[in-house]
Formats: C-alpha cells, sequence, structure tokens
C-alpha cells in the first residue's frame, strides 16, 4: 500500500500511530502542510525548528518530508492524485479548526478511491470515552481527575525503524527556510538559546528534569525563581513528545524510585487532558465564554493599559516580569501566567479574549486547548474555574512567590538593587532608599498604571452587573 501520512502537530516518531500503520501497511510519503497565516508567530519558530529535526531523522530512517502549502484538503488530494497514492492516515486534533480540515477532507470526493484513516490524538484517552454517570462530559476537573485514575492509559507506541518510499524523485517541496515560519527579522535569537525545539531535545529535556527535579516538583513548582516545573509544554504542543509515553514514564520513575510520589505532576498532565477534553465537547470556547453570562461583561477598550501589559510596564513588578520573560523566551511560568491573566482582566477589565490572542503570538508552548481554558479559568467564565470575584493581588503574589526577588531582579534589571522589602511595591520605597538604588519611577521605572484596590473595586462593580445574568437577559 502507498500511504501519505500527514503531519500535523505531531512532530515526532515515537507513539506516532498514523505513521506506525502506514509503515506497517507499506509505502510511506510523509507531509507537512504549513499554516495559512501572515506573520510568524513564535511557536511557528519551534514548529520551523521541529521541522528541521524531523526532515533529519527521516531522512534517516530512508524517507524525506514534502512540505506544502494551502487548504489542507486541497493539497492534500493534489498530492493523493498526482502521487497515484492508495491511502492518507493522519492524527486527529480536537480543536475546531483541525476538525473542519478534517472533514474538509473527509467529504472531498477526489479522494474517494483512497483510504482515509483518522488516528487518536495526542491525549491520554479517547475524549468521548469519560463520561459522568448521567452520559453528560464532565464539567468539574476533581471528578474528570478521579474517573482519569481509574482509567488504563493505553502503552505508547514504538517508532518505527525504516520507512519505504515508493519513489525515485519525491513531489516538489517548499524548502523550510521559504516556509515563512520564521521571520525574516532576527527576533528569535533568545529563543535559539533557550529550547531545543523537536523529539530527541524533548527526550534530553524530560530526561534531565526526571532525573533532577521531578522528585521536587510538588514542593517547587508555585516557585517562579526556582525553575521547579518540567518546561516541557513546548514539546508537548508541537507533539515533539506523545503525552501516554510521558505519562508512562512518570510511572517508570515513580516504580525506580526516582520520585516516589509524582502525583502532583501526573495531575497537571491531566489539567492538560482536562483542557483538551472541553475543547472537544464544546468547540466555541476559543471565542465564546463556557458561562454564558459572561458575554455580557463590561470589558474596557484601553489601548495604553493593553500596551503597558504587554511591554511590561505597568508598575507592578511580578506582572512586569512575566510579559518580559514571555517576550524573551517565549513562556512563562504557570503561577506568573495566572497572575498576569489575571490583571489584565481584572485590573485592566481588558477581555480574556485579546490577552489569549497575545498569549497565542509570543508562547513557543501556544496550545490553543490550554490557552483558551487558562484565560477562561483565570477570567472565571470557565466551568471549573477560579471565581470571578476572587481577584489577585500581585503586589501579594509577588510576595508569597518571589519572596528574595530573584525572579523580579532576573526579569527587571532596573530594579535589582531595591532592597527586597520595596522590590514589589517599589512606588512606597522612600526617595532616599530609589535613589540609592538608581530607580527613577516615571523615567526608569513606570508608576503603577492603576491603583490595586480602586482597581478591584472597579472589577467587582463591572461583576455585579453581571451576576445572576443569563444569556439572553438584559
Ligand atoms: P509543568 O508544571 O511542568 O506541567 C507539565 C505539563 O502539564 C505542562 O507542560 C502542560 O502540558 C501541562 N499543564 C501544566 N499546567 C497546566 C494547566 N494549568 N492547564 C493545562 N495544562 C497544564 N499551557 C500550554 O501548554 N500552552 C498555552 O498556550 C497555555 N496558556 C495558558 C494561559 C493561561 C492564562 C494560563 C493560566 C495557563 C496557560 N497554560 C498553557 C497552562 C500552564 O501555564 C502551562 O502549561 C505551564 O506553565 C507550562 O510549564 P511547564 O511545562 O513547566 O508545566
Amino acid at each position: 500500500m502507498k500511504t501519505i501520512v500527514w503531519f500535523r502537530n505531531d512532530l515526532r516518531l515515537h507513539d506516532h500511530p498514523a505513521l506506525k500503520e502506514a509503515s506497517e501497511c507499506g509505502h510511506v510519503l510523509p507531509v507537512f502542510v504549513l499554516p495559512d497565516h501572515t506573520s510568524p508567530t513564535a511557536a511557528d519558530w519551534w514548529v520551523y525548528e521541529s521541522l528541521k529535526h524531523l526532515e533529519q531523522q527521516l531522512f534517516e530512517l530512508g524517507s524525506a518530508l514534502t512540505i506544502l502549502k494551502g487548504p489542507a484538503s486541497k493539497v492534500l488530494s493534489k498530492l493523493a492524485k498526482e502521487t497515484q497514492a492508495d491511502a492518507l492516515f493522519f492524527n486527529g486534533q480536537v480543536d475546531p479548526v483541525s476538525r473542519k480540515e478534517e472533514v474538509d477532507l473527509l467529504e472531498l470526493e477526489a479522494l474517494s478511491e483512497v483510504d482515509i484513516q483518522r488516528f487518536p490524538p495526542n491525549m491520554l484517552l479517547d475524549p468521548s470515552s469519560l463520561k459522568t454517570g448521567a452520559g453528560q462530559p464532565y464539567k468539574v476537573f476533581g471528578a474528570f481527575w478521579k474517573s482519569l485514575q481509574q482509567q488504563t492509559i493505553p502503552w505508547p507506541i514504538a517508532a518505527p525503524t525504516t520507512l519505504k518510499s515508493w519513489f525515485q524523485v519525491y513531489p516538489a517541496t517548499i524548502p523550510l527556510e521559504q516556509s515563512g515560519l520564521r521571520s525574516s527579522i532576527d527576533w528569535d535569537a533568545s529563543l535559539q538559546e533557550e529550547w531545543t525545539p523537536g523529539e530527541t531535545g524533548s527526550f534530553e529535556h524530560w530526561a534531565n528534569f526526571r532525573d533532577k527535579r521531578l522528585k521536587y516538583y510538588d514542593a517547587k513548582r508555585d516557585f517562579p525563581a526556582l525553575n521547579g516545573t518540567s518546561r516541557l509544554s513546548g514539546f508537548l504542543a508541537s507533539g515533539n513528545m506523545s503525552i501516554r509515553a510521558l505519562w508512562h514514564s512518570v510511572r517508570n520513575a515513580q516504580e525506580e524510585g526516582i520520585a516516589p510520589q509524582p502525583e502532583a505532576f501526573l495531575r497537571q498532565l491531566a489539567w492538560r487532558e482536562f483542557s483538551y477534553y472541553q475543547l472537544f465537547h464544546f468547540p466555541d470556547i476559543t471565542e465564546r465564554p463556557l458561562r454564558s453570562e459572561f458575554l455580557q461583561f463590561p470589558w474596557l477598550d484601553d489601548s495604553e493599559g493593553l500596551s503597558a501589559w504587554k511591554k511590561g510596564m505597568t508598575g507592578y513588578p511580578l506582572v512586569d516580569a512575566g510579559m518580559r520573560e514571555l517576550w524573551e523566551t517565549g513562556t512563562i511560568h504557570n503561577r506568573v501566567r495566572m497572575v498576569v491573566a489575571s490583571f489584565l482582566i481584572k485590573h485592566l477589565l481588558i477581555d480574556w479574549r485579546i490577552g489569549a490572542q497575545w498569549f497565542s503570538e509570543t508562547l513557543v508552548d501556544f496550545d490553543v486547548a490550554n490557552n483558551t481554558l487558562g484565560w477562561q479559568w483565570v477570567a472565571g467564565s470557565g466551568f471549573d474555574a477560579a471565581p470571578y470575584f476572587r481577584i489577585f493581588n500581585p503586589t501579594m503574589q509577588s510576595k508569597k512567590f518571589d519572596k528574595q526577588g530573584a525572579y523580579i531582579r532576573r526579569w527587571i534589571p532596573e530594579l535589582a538593587a531595591l532592597p527586597d522589602v520595596f522590590l514589589h511595591e517599589p512606588h512606597i520605597a522612600p526617595e532616599e532608599v530609589l535613589v540609592e538604588a538608581g530607580v527613577v519611577l516615571g523615567e526608569t521605572y513606570p508608576y503603577q498604571i492603576v491603583d490595586h484596590s480602586a482597581a478591584r473595586s472597579r472589577a467587582l462593580d463591572a461583576y455585579a452587573l453581571i451576576k445572576g445574568r443569563k444569556e439572553g437577559q438584559a
């Protein structure tokens, strides 16, 4: 059999059901279809690097990657015709845009002679398999997690060891350098220093975390200065790493005594699963709040506030450190992600979808399910979300989770010489302390763009307006 394997956000060889099945059925043509958007994002940079790595891996297996551009259904059906392929295999995705691509492909008459098969997405379980006793999708994480723990997670599938081709000359491909995934301006230099995308990079990164830090995950995960989390999200978002393989590796590490109690880490993997699960069952949540009363929320149009937030110039050191970390490294520690998102939504009353959009452009680990649910969780508009009236105080969060200020000093060097006691709130430091530390408020570092107490009352007033309202009510 001659099978086209369509690579998507599964840029790896291990536990790749579509590739494995195709390789066992005969000849394989691996294909990637480029996204159709205009300016490259940080996640596109990750995909670019992953494809570079995948090309090399496929070459070593005796194969080659064909890169195409255009609506997937159109270019894949054309390719199938030109190459006289018998089959087209791919792993499914759960986000609405990708699912639409799948439907378009399956509906194409031109492919009627071709055996099209969809294999499971990069999830622990089939999202339609877990339901409440009443047969409904879970809406509460606790119940979902309990049910997940009772399931058997399928074992990952081994990578193929060789790939047979049916070509002397491969179909025309777009060279990676011309893919448009990388910006022509050199803004990704800091990402290059920070990350090694691709399957091999993911294995090395995981092994390092497993051996040195998994054991301390629960104790350190909330402190951004401690490098206590895995930083695997980029590898998972692009599919460099299979979630099932990761799950079983964690269990192995537990059995081998490397990390005797990995439940806190597994629980975070379950949050990822829950986000994918919710996006699968409620596909319009990338645009719509899960709680309909939030459709009426009186968001503000505050371009100055938004710009200060994006640049890390709000006058709240923890918020600013997070937004600068995002710009430099393409990621933010989870605790700080919650704080910056809360600041945008509750202190500035800016619509969470605007923040989610900025994250989609700047995160290397951008993942439509985790990002959407993360923002809806902070906004309070998700099913099992933080209640809206629980408003993070960024200064208290800073004192609690970055007490000695190592994280803030790293990302806001202009505040580094301030004593710990004023680092979290430079605006209350006495003039002589500021002078001594070389800080000139309003010049070297901004004044707070909003006062916390005033912002808090304003947010609560806005919430009172929608409280108790349901969709359709004025
Ligand atoms: P670890 O703590 O080591 O966790 C391991 C893995 O579990 C992560 O790599 C991730 O895949 C998953 N995970 C951990 N926490 C969560 C969570 N709260 N929700 C879902 N999955 C989780 N994560 C993304 O992968 N992409 C995003 O675009 C994204 N956007 C977010 C936006 C907001 C506003 C918030 C609050 C969270 C967002 N998250 C996102 C979730 C979380 O912040 C990151 O997954 C985590 O910070 C990644 O760091 P890590 O790999 O070191 O995580």
